[in-house]
């Protein structure tokens, strides 16, 4: 089962109103995507983020030359050498290998994997709540009320870009309107360090629907968060930037996280991803995907949840969301998965049960040109 062919998509959307966190403004957002195909006319799509103009490069001059005639079922031998030269690279080669071993066993992936232990995922409405302009608060509320009209239960907002009043002005403005129909999640991107940190507590001891408070400082500081986790009154979660589980191990072993929150396009394929998921339950804590590029990443972080055992005997159906990006990217739409409810329902079939979207893969292929 020697891989033919391997097709890239690289895309790009330029954002009309950029948004942003505490880390700055997004005025793109972009995605590469890949198709790797067997000489038996068997394919699997992969996907990762990078800037394109080196992902472009390092495809075509050394990942594609390296795969072309190589056995598609030997995926942990390829993707481990693929994941020397690029990790994110090799995430995507992953998926695609992944979806063809299903494919050519005529399984679903979540059957590849032992099967799923539930049909839904609940998912979360993730949001950049910065504008440039005046009127971001409002702007906020706006949006974040769209997502509950269209049945999200859980939202995550941003905090830690503005001066502390400010953002807490912010959350006021939310949980006024929207507590009583929302959960939310407060994500800092390590904007704070401990003392600051302090000064959101008499805030999230008195709302009961913070559902957890995520990298209020830099992650590096491991025993900070251990320290933070015994202080907080809610959840802390984190760890989208972690690049595998022997990263994770030493922030486990210092009980410094209550949500562990990994990213499959950041670690070394898929495989990886689940083993860290996987590991993270052992050591007794929950996961929460996070997704914030990706549609056909997202995709494979929702077969995960659907294959991981709960975290709670009360309910062995409960399951911790995956990230949902609610701003402006059409390129979270190229898998055709709906949100209802809150949840997305795992789709059955053969490989992952669904097809890109290829019109809109080609109506956002990048033309190349400087970003
Ligand atoms: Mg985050």
């Amino acid at each position: 089962m020697k891989i033919s062919r391997v097709e890239t998509y690289p895309m790009l959307y330029p954002l009309p109103v950029p948004y942003g966190d505490a880390n700055g403004f997004k005025r793109y957002r972009s995605t590469f995507v890949i198709r790797v195909v067997t000489e038996d006319d068997v394919d699997g799509w992969g996907e990762c983020a990078d800037w394109l103009p080196a992902l472009k490069t390092g495809f075509e001059q050394r990942i594609i030359p390296y795969l072309i005639g190589r056995n598609a079922r030997l995926r942990s031998e390829t993707v481990a050498v693929i994941a020397n030269w690029h990790r994110r690279a090799a995430a995507a080669i992953d998926m695609a290998l992944i979806e063809i071993a299903a494919k050519s066993a005529g399984v679903h992936v979540c059957e590849l994997w032992g099967g799923r232990l539930r049909d839904e995922v609940p998912v979360y409405a993730s949001f950049q709540s910065y504008l440039e302009e005046e009127g971001w608060r409002e702007a906020s509320l706006r949006n974040v009320q769209r997502a509950a009209d269209s049945g999200f239960r859980l939202a995550k907002v941003k905090i830690g870009g503005k001066p502390i009043a400010e953002d807490q002005r912010h959350i006021k403005l939310l949980q006024g309107e929207l507590g009583s129909a929302l959960g939310f999640m407060l994500d800092g991107n390590e904007s704070y360090d401990a003392a600051a940190v302090k000064s959101w507590i008499p805030l999230l001891e008195e709302w009961n629907n913070v559902i957890w408070l995520e990298e209020p400082i830099p992650f590096r500081l491991a025993p900070e968060y251990a320290a933070l986790r015994e202080m907080l009154p809610i959840p802390l979660a984190g760890g989208e930037n972690l690049p595998g589980t022997e990263a994770l191990v030493p922030l486990l072993e210092g009980r410094a996280l209550d949500i562990y929150q990994p990213d499959p396009m950041h670690q070394a394929g898929i495989d990886a991803f689940r083993q860290s998921l996987h590991t993270a339950r052992l050591f007794g804590f929950r996961v929460s995907p996070h997704c914030y590029d990706g549609s056909i990443a997202r995709m494979y972080a929702l077969f995960a949840q659907a294959c991981l055992p709960s975290w709670s005997k009360m309910n062995p159906e409960q399951i911790e969301p995956v990230e949902w990006d609610f701003m402006d990217n059409p390129l979270g739409a190229i898998m055709p998965l709906a949100v209802r409810n809150g949840a997305v329902a795992v789709p059955q079939g053969a490989g992952t049960g669904l097809e890109p979207d290829l019109e809109l893969i080609r109506a956002y292929l990048w033309d190349g040109g400087s970003y």
